[in-house]
């Protein structure tokens, strides 16, 4: 089946400033193409991601898939100004699009509890973002497989990126018993650094924070997407969870 949701850009206005390739987390445009802005992978673009978009200078970013009336912010520039300086960090945001990536719901505790408090977290938030105009997109993804780990650049679980944005600087972990047991391994599961605490659930005042510190762009830009590496943490994970399967592909129980 073909990718219903992808960038297209406008070449005769496009002016190869970078913005686009810089901004994608999810390894969707060719880096050692940049700046020119090369869609070299469609298929790891996020349905109703308009991050990328929203950033052009120029309006040159449509989608393939478009269907929420959704227009680029900045029309054409083109003619008015030689890019490029280029003010994307000047450029109004107007939307708002939460990825909460995970190994588990069915079992892991952490997983599940952090995937309730974020849900009560956006249930207040929400409405008030579309108050002051913005688009929200909420996105729950299973990191299932390492391939799927790799598209979505996966470093520990569980992840909550907004636009983009891992809403944690660095990556801290301890031990994970649920994940341990689903892959009959060791494995360790991602805890949360806030005000001098650790939590392996985050307190629901950080992830207001997180959100609304990303939102109104007072939070470092953390792209990481020319560097990936699968962890050795949850390579372990895979590959246990791999031997824990029946080979009748579940169906036999
Ligand atoms: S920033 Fe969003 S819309 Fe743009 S290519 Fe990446 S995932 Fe797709
Ligand atoms: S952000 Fe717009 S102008 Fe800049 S490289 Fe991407 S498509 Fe071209």
């Amino acid at each position: 089946m073909s990718k219903t949701w992808y960038p297209v850009i406008d070449y005769l206005n496009c002016c190869e400033c970078g913005t686009c390739v810089t901004k994608c987390p999810h390894g969707v445009y060719d880096v050692e193409k940049a700046p020119s802005p090369v869609v070299k992978n469609p298929e790891a673009c996020i349905a109703h991601c308009h991050g990328c978009g929203n950033l052009c200078p120029v309006g040159a970013i449509t989608y393939v898939g478009e269907d929420t009336g959704w227009m680029p912010p900045n029309g054409s520039q083109a003619d008015e100004e030689p890019c490029c300086s280029c003010g994307c960090e000047d450029v109004t945001n107007k939307t708002v699009v939460i990825d909460y990536l995970y190994l588990d719901l069915q079992s892991c505790d952490r997983c599940i509890v952090t995937d309730g408090v974020l849900d009560d977290v956006m249930m207040i938030l929400t409405p008030a973002l579309k108050l002051a105009g913005y688009e929200v997109v909420y996105n729950k993804t299973e990191i299932e497989t390492e391939e799927l780990a790799r598209k979505y650049q996966f470093l520990s679980s569980p992840t909550i990126r907004v636009n983009g944005n891992d809403i944690c600087q660095s990556v801290a972990e301890n031990s994970c018993g649920c994940c341990s047991e689903i892959s009959e391994s060791d494995v360790e599961c991602r805890v949360f650094e806030y005000n001098g605490e650790t939590y392996e659930v985050p307190p629901k005042e950080m992830l207001a924070e997180a959100i609304l510190r990303n939102v109104f762009g007072l939070s470092e830009h953390s792209c990481t997407c020319s560097d990936y590496e699968l962890p050795e943490n949850l390579e372990t994970f895979f590959k246990g969870k791999k031997n824990t399967e029946c080979s009748c592909g579940g169906n036999c129980c």
